[in-house]
């Protein structure tokens, strides 16, 4: 789509409109038909194609606007992986991953007959990865499969989280641990969480990098200073930030609350973050 609606005023924002004045709209922008969050994607011509700048939103099902087929990156495939996963346990072992992977091994006792059992004892030799289930998922599965099923955590998985130093950071039913960005409670302040949802636009400010839900002056932002920032271009091999734009993210931090009442979530390091990022399909017609 080349229009969408500054929400501050209801008034249109073309695709020129944007690329003259993006602070003023980065955020505040929805598709003009089904209302949901909108970003900007830059035009651009290399030997092969020509793009025209345009606005790409997870569009509601059935809403016309959408002229942008978005191709997100999830590479797991295996047909029925996912009943699978949702009656694991999972550990995540920070200490193995490498650049971007976050390993999490699950364990291949199904545990599916005997909820009362594994309720009750939750897998602990699925932390060791000796009892035969070298099952490797990132978290990136973990925010796929949640992004497929918002109620994938309601399944009583069990996850733990182990820091290079041994020591566990999360321990215990995933659905504690798990919250959406756009609904982060007052008990999820200053607790270490799994944090998930959409990140709809981004910011540079002083060479920090703000991961915006939305407004982002008062809906949730990852934070991340220069130094993270700059991990994190390394890491995911990001030729530009803005790929990052209309991503899924999952991070593992803290939420805290600013003086004006906005949520900002930290991490330590950038393999506690991971996305499930969206690129236009090639093929697809841009501009109508
Ligand atoms: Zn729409």
């Amino acid at each position: 789509m080349i229009k969408t609606k500054y929400s501050v005023d209801g008034s249109i924002c073309s695709t020129l409109d944007y690329e003259t004045n993006p602070n003023k709209y980065r955020g505040l922008i929805t598709c003009l038909e089904c209302d949901r969050k909108a970003w900007f994607i830059k035009g651009f011509t290399t030997a092969k194609i020509e793009r025209t700048a345009c606005f790409a939103a997870h569009h509601n099902e059935g809403c016309d606007a959408s002229t942008v087929i978005l191709i997100n990156d999830d590479t797991d495939s295996e047909q029925g992986q996912d009943d699978h996963i949702a009656t694991s346990d999972i550990r995540i072992d920070l200490d193995k991953t490498n650049t971007n992977s976050i390993y999490i091994s699950e364990s291949n006792d199904k545990h599916n007959e005997e909820e009362s059992d594994w309720n009750s004892s939750p897998n602990k030799n699925a932390t060791n990865g000796s009892s035969g289930f070298p099952l490797n998922k990132s978290l990136k599965q973990l925010l796929s499969n949640l992004c497929k099923n918002r109620d994938y955590a309601e399944k009583n998985q069990t996850i733990t989280i182990v820091a290079d130093s041994g020591r566990i950071l999360i321990d215990g039913l995933l659905k504690d641990f798990i919250v959406p960005i756009n609904d982060i409670k007052h008990e999820d302040v200053a607790k270490l969480r799994i944090f998930w949802g959409e990140i709809n636009n981004l910011n540079e400010v002083d060479g920090d990098l703000w991961l915006n839900y939305g407004d982002y002056r008062k809906e949730p932002s990852i934070f991340m200073n220069s130094n993270l920032k700059n991990e994190l271009i390394r890491n995911f091999k990001l030729k530009e930030i803005s790929e990052l734009d209309g991503s899924d993210v999952i991070v593992v931090g803290n939420a805290a609350v600013s003086p004006n009442g906005k949520i900002i979530i930290r991490t330590g390091f950038t393999k506690y973050i991971s996305f499930r990022r969206y690129r236009p399909s090639d093929s697809a017609s841009i501009g109508d």
